[in-house]
């Protein structure tokens, strides 16, 4: 199904031609902030260079360190009074970003939403719960008016009171949830307890956090829901930039509204499709906060090959962010590979955090990971099998001996937003 069929499915020299356009008047409107002026007089490019896409490759990266120096308004490209609502990053590599909206961002905003919804098979048929925090978190007030648009019943519930969260999905029939994977996982573990099957419940709408295919596998199971990927981040509105459709095999990427590259984090070169690196956006419709070239600091790669349902490129499921991934004695560790791999053993609980220290000079990686009730009772030697078992599984995908703990049912944090599920204690004196 589509909610603006033209854009959405908008290829070929159509598609550029509007890119290009588009572009040149982002080049115009950034340059109302002093520090973009500035950046592209410097590198003697304006937006009459822009006669081809390529030419995006003649624009300068900007970092999410450079926003942070604006911080709070130095990125505004509207005066004061036509910014109508303010949202930060939720901070999760430090200080937040604040990112302001005009009304025509906030239209396009939730029209964007609203094609992901309509994409995914909702309509004003459905009972919508918004599980997310409804502050400046982007994903509440982001998903709440696009839901509106489409004329589905929203529930902004936001995060929390999960009890009454469960009893609110019954009592009122819910059938499509928005939260994060890790609160999806919480909603699930509650449900259990509390005996419901959450019987009208037939899609979940799960983001803002990398979470692999065996999270999604485990969280259909569990919630009786078909589960789709959002992503999105507050510098590009917010949730909505990237979903996928019901094909399920990779996120599409509203190519009318944001021009994607992927790049080699280290040398800055373009990659082509396929290739996986970190990916760099450029909005191509903001008015208060315009981009240029923002590099997400996400890892992921372009799938060009066509998909089923018609619309363009998509981009792979997100890695994790470049500033995630942790370096272990040498080795390479995203913590979505290490969820992917747990979320295999059926032994293997719902949480597990993960700590890394420096030891005599030495990387070590240790993880706490709860066990299943059932499996928890057994005698010591059958939980010295799982420990095995789990180390024997980690090494095998990560190439890596990591310590296990286990822990019982219940004693590792549930989180309500983003999980953080890594402590590296490596810069701590011990
Ligand atoms: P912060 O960067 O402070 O967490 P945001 O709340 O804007 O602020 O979060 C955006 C980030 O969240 C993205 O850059 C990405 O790292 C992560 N993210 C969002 N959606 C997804 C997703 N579906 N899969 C993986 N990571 C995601
Ligand atoms: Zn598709």
């Amino acid at each position: 199904m589509f909610w603006d069929k033209e854009m959405e499915t908008l290829g070929g020299r159509a598609l550029e031609d509007l890119q290009v356009k588009r572009l040149r008047q982002t080049i115009r409107q950034a340059e109302n902030v002093p520090f973009f002026k500035d950046l592209l007089k410097e590198k003697s490019v304006s937006a009459e260079d822009i006669n081809k896409i390529q030419d995006v490759s003649r624009l300068p990266f900007t970092t999410k360190k450079d926003l942070q120096k604006g911080y709070p308004f130095g990125f505004m490209a509207v005066p004061k009074k036509e910014i109508v609502r303010i949202h930060t990053t939720s901070g999760t590599t430090g200080k937040p970003t604040v990112v302001g909206y005009t009304r025509n961002d906030l239209d396009n905003w939730s029209e964007l939403i609203a094609r992901n919804l309509t994409m995914v098979g909702l309509t004003d048929e459905d009972t919508f719960q918004n599980a997310v925090n409804y502050g400046l978190f982007t994903g509440g007030l982001g998903f709440h008016y696009g839901a509106e648009k489409v004329g589905m019943t929203v529930i902004p519930s936001g995060t929390g009171n999960t009890k009454r969260q469960i009893e609110m999905i019954d009592d009122f029939g819910v059938t499509a949830v928005h939260c994060t994977p890790s609160y999806a996982m919480h909603l699930a573990e509650v449900a259990e307890e509390m005996g419901t099957t959450l019987d009208t419940f037939k899609t979940g709408l799960f983001g803002a956090e990398p979470w692999s295919d065996n999270t999604r596998r485990t969280l259909e199971q569990k919630l009786g829901v078909t589960a789709f990927d959002s992503y999105g981040m507050s510098e590009m509105y917010g949730p909505g930039a990237a979903f996928e459709c019901p094909e399920r095999n990779g996120l599409h990427f509203w190519h009318d509204s944001f021009l994607i590259e992927i790049i080699d984090p280290e040398t800055e070169e373009i990659l082509g499709p396929g290739e996986c690196g970190e990916l760099v956006v450029t909005p191509l419709v903001k008015e208060a906060m315009p981009l240029i070239r923002y590099r997400t600091g996400d890892i992921t790669c372009i799938l060009d090959d066509e998909c089923p349902c018609g619309r363009g490129p998509r981009i792979a499921r997100i890695t994790g962010r470049s500033d995630d991934m942790l370096v272990i004695r040498g080795i390479n560790v995203f913590p979505s590979q290490i969820e992917h791999v747990l979320r295999t053993l059926p032994e293997v609980g719902d949480q597990f955090m993960v700590y890394v220290d420096r030891i005599n000079h030495l990387d070590e990686m240790a993880i706490d990971i709860e066990i299943k009730k059932e499996f928890f009772s057994g005698e010591l030697k059958d939980l010295e099998r799982i420990q095995k078992k789990i180390i024997h599984a980690l090494r095998d995908t990560l190439n890596l001996r990591t310590k296990v703990n286990l822990v019982e049912h219940e004693s590792l944090p549930r989180f309500e937003g983003k999980a953080k599920r890594v402590v590296d204690r490596r810069g701590d004196v011990i």
